[in-house]
């Protein structure tokens, strides 16, 4: 794969002075720029582009935050936020002139509101820290990433992130309320709040899923619900996928939102089962894990309605968790799916698109048929109930040319999406891995509004440049824009 690398601006006696200037604000260790140093960033969990940075700034206070901006601004130095770098699209992946600015160490809680209901927290908290800090309140933080464990909350506002439970309880946009932003220029601006609503345009919103392109977030505060009275998972095998997309449709239809509504198909059933062993049905061409919570009453009335509507869409088996401890098992298999696919193959892909719910069942056959004319195996696992697609194109990479063909068997799947009236990016953002793709979902008109609002906020495009939003250049050289009379629709625009 590759990535348009930004050439180094610096000759090596600015180097030297940006790195005393970067030091002398930094704690001791707080500032890496030998190789060895530097290896463990050069990629984040999409690992077929890699590029070590310039240096990696690891600050642990607002103002050493704020001095890496003002000194990376001064030297017109590219700057990379970074989390716990498990983002899947390249959105960390740093520039080789740049500064890899780490929120590792913004890793405190701040406040339980429980009254409020919220948490205020550092951006580098991991995504789970903020669930089990809640806890002992019988509070809980909804969107819930598989990767839960490690990526951050910061990480997670950038990409906006999914989860498991977004399909009832909102995407990361929805549970954050308010956010701290460092500017460039390190001005901090202060973004919604615990109140429930702000005058203004929402920019707490523009700034969800920003992927590090407007501003460096600093503080978060999310929203915290209550644990529901009782959660159940059902189980479901099918052995047809078609029956299992139809099911998916048919319990939303009905007028159900089940709190997780995730499918998986055979191959990542096997993997997941030899794994975890969750006591998955390893014959079956698909199943659905569907849970359901709230308070007892409701969710006893919701089981027997979705076991019905289960088998009377061809459900060969349904089985419903009765303990939380099988609850537990049942959700294991699922939430390890993406590792347990990485020890069938020497490696994978993993695509992120979203459609319509009601073409899961003709998108996953077309996914087969794509799959079969470029002979690699794509495993299905994903949140179905919100109609967003993980394929996971499996392929070695030590084999000439499959990389390649893995690569190229991704953008079509995602033009797919297009095509049936859905989008590139249903959690995973689109970093450098889907920048021709954003050509194929955006007209110049769009692309160029969201290059005008990165202007706004960075003019000079240090903050994560190159990523999330192809420059017109791109997208006419990957054949999606119209060139007329050999100028793009729009010739000014920067082509970084
Ligand atoms: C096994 C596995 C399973 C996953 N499952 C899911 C899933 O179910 N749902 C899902 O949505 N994602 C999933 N992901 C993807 C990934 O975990 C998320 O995108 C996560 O939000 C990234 O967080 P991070 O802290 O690792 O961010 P990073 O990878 O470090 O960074 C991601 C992006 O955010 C920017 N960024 C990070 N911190 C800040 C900050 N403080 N200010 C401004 N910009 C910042 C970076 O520049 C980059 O563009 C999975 C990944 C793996 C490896």
């Amino acid at each position: 794969m590759h990535a348009e690398v930004t050439p180094s601006t610096l000759d090596t006696e600015q180097r030297q002075r940006l790195f005393r200037e970067l030091q002398a604000e930094l704690p001791q260790e707080g500032l890496l720029h030998t190789t060895e140093e530097l290896r463990p960033y050069e990629c984040d969990a999409l690992p077929a582009y890699r590029r070590l940075p310039m240096a990696v700034a690891l600050p642990e206070t607002l103002e050493q935050a704020r001095a890496v901006l003002r000194i990376c601004r001064a030297a017109g130095v590219p700057v990379v936020a970074r989390g716990a770098g498990t983002g899947l699209s390249g959105g960390a992946l740093p520039l080789e002139n740049g500064v890899v600015l780490s929120l590792a160490r913004f890793n405190r809680i701040l406040e339980i509101d429980v009254d409020n209901r919220c948490a205020v927290v550092e951006p580098g908290v991991r995504n789970l820290a903020i669930t089990e800090a809640a806890a002992p309140h019988g509070l809980y933080y909804a969107p819930d990433p598989s990767s839960q464990i490690a990526c951050t909350i910061g990480g997670n506002v950038a990409e906006n992130s999914g989860g498991v439970h977004c399909l009832k309880y909102g995407l990361t946009v929805h549970n954050v309320i308010g956010l701290k932003i460092l500017t460039i220029d390190g001005e901090l601006v202060t973004l919604g709040g615990k109140t429930l609503d702000a005058p203004g345009y929402d920019l707490l919103a523009l700034m969800t899923g920003s992927e590090g392109m407007l501003g460096i977030i600093v503080e978060v505060t999310v929203r915290l619900l209550p644990r529901p009275e009782r959660a159940q998972v059902l189980m479901a095998s099918f052995d047809l996928v078609e029956d299992a997309g139809r099911a998916v449709t048919a319990i939303i239809g009905a007028g159900i939102i089940p709190g997780g509504l995730e499918m998986m198909d055979n191959p990542s059933i096997r993997a997941a089962e030899d794994f975890v062993h969750a006591g998955y049905p390893v014959d079956a061409a698909a199943m659905l894990l569907c849970e359901l919570d709230g308070s007892n009453a409701e969710v006893s009335e919701q089981i027997m309605k979705v076991r019905d509507l289960l088998l009377s869409h061809k459900a060969t088996d349904v089985s419903t968790a009765e303990t939380e401890e099988q609850r537990a098992r049942f959700w294991a298999g699922r939430k390890a799916a993406f590792p347990a696919v990485g020890r069938i193959s020497p490696d994978y892909y993993c695509m992120d698109g979203t459609i319509p719910r009601k073409h899961l069942a003709m998108v996953l056959n077309r996914i087969d048929e794509l799959g079969r004319e470029y002979g690699l195996r794509v495993a299905n696992v994903f949140h179905a109930g919100d109609g967003n697609l993980h394929p996971l194109i499996l392929f070695d990479a030590n084999v000439a040319g499959e990389l390649e063909k893995a690569e190229e068997l991704g953008g079509r799947i995602l033009e797919l999406c297009v095509e049936v009236g859905g989008t590139v990016t249903g959690e995973h953002g689109v970093g450098v891995e889907k920048l021709n793709q954003m050509c194929v979902q955006f007209s110049a008109e769009e692309l160029t509004q969201f290059h005008a609002i990165k202007a706004a906020f960075d003019p000079e495009s240090l903050l994560n440049p190159g990523k999330a939003v192809p420059t017109l250049h791109r997208c006419a050289e990957f054949g999606a824009m119209h060139v007329k009379n050999g100028q793009l629709p729009f010739p000014d625009l920067p082509r970084f």
